[in-house]
């Protein structure tokens, strides 16, 4: 069995912007393509795994993975989407988070684990809203970095940063890892705002820029609290459609 086709860190060190939001519905539409898909969540508040409807097996969950060595195949669970896994995350992983600190190879611990042989097609990493050693984790076993900004007030604030950490990154951890692609998310097309923030991160970024926005909706807000992604939650929704272009985009960049 090879190792995984590619790898997809969901980045952006602020808070509330769609980072989980994006990893659970472009996973779930991804799986519908009929991908293999694992969501490995590195963030201690577990949203992505939540709004998965999973939660930790007997396995363990992503500390186990970081700090014990374990396989990510023994923590990974299955979800209601056929085809579509989650390694889960615990409020453990803030001691994962300082534990490592002090470990040999620290930022490489998930690289390892991703090397292992998988069946997997692809793997989307949800983030912590910080820079720390768990996004960077992240960072240096991601093929590329998807970054989801929100289109409101401050959303290019902190993207100065998050670049450096990136070619950061490059330059120490992880030479081939890309930006793969920048999601307008949250967009309220009724505001000048939301157009000013979409204009303003498409001359920065150019066509790295995913041509679907994702709407403000408010399905896609509901639907983590019944544990579903919106394409069980409710397909037809807004949301819905636009996650659902998305995981086309995604493909179609190959
Ligand atoms: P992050 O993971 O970056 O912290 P989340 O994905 O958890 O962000 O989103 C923050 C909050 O906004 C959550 O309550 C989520 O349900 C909600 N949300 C995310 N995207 C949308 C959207 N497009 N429309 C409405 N609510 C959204
Ligand atoms: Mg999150």
């Amino acid at each position: 069995m090879p190792a995984v086709r590619k790898i997809i860190a969901i980045v952006n060190q602020k808070g509330g912007v769609g980072k989980s939001t994006t990893a659970i519905n472009l996973a779930a539409y991804l799986a519908g393509k009929g991908e293999r898909i694992l969501v490995v969540d590195m963030d201690p508040q577990g949203n992505a795994t939540s709004g998965l409807g999973a939660s930790p097996g007997s396995g363990g969950c992503m500390y186990d993975v970081l700090l014990e060595g374990k396989p990510l195949q023994d923590v990974a669970v299955k979800t209601e989407i056929e085809g579509l896994d989650v390694a889960p995350a615990t409020i453990n992983l803030v001691g994962a988070e300082v534990e490592l600190v002090s470990s040999l190879a620290r930022e490489f611990k998930l690289k390892r684990a991703l090397e292992r042989p998988s069946s997997y097609d692809r793997v989307l990493l949800d983030c912590p809203p910080s820079l720390d050693l768990l996004t960077l984790n992240a960072l240096t076993a991601a093929d590329e970095v998807l970054i989801p900004i929100q289109c409101e007030y401050y959303a290019l604030e902190g993207l100065t940063q998050l670049m450096q950490s990136i070619r950061m990154v490059r330059e120490e951890l992880n030479p081939g890892l890309e930006v793969g692609g920048v999601l307008l998310t949250m967009f309220d097309p009724r505001t000048n705002l939301a157009h000013q923030v979409a204009d303003e991160v498409r001359s920065f970024f150019g066509d790295r820029v995913f041509h679907t926005i994702v709407p403000r909706n408010v399905r896609l807000s509901e639907a983590p609290s019944f544990g579903m992604p919106v394409a069980l939650y409710a397909p037809k929704s807004t949301g819905a459609e636009a996650y659902s272009a998305v995981a086309d985009e995604v493909v179609s960049r190959g």
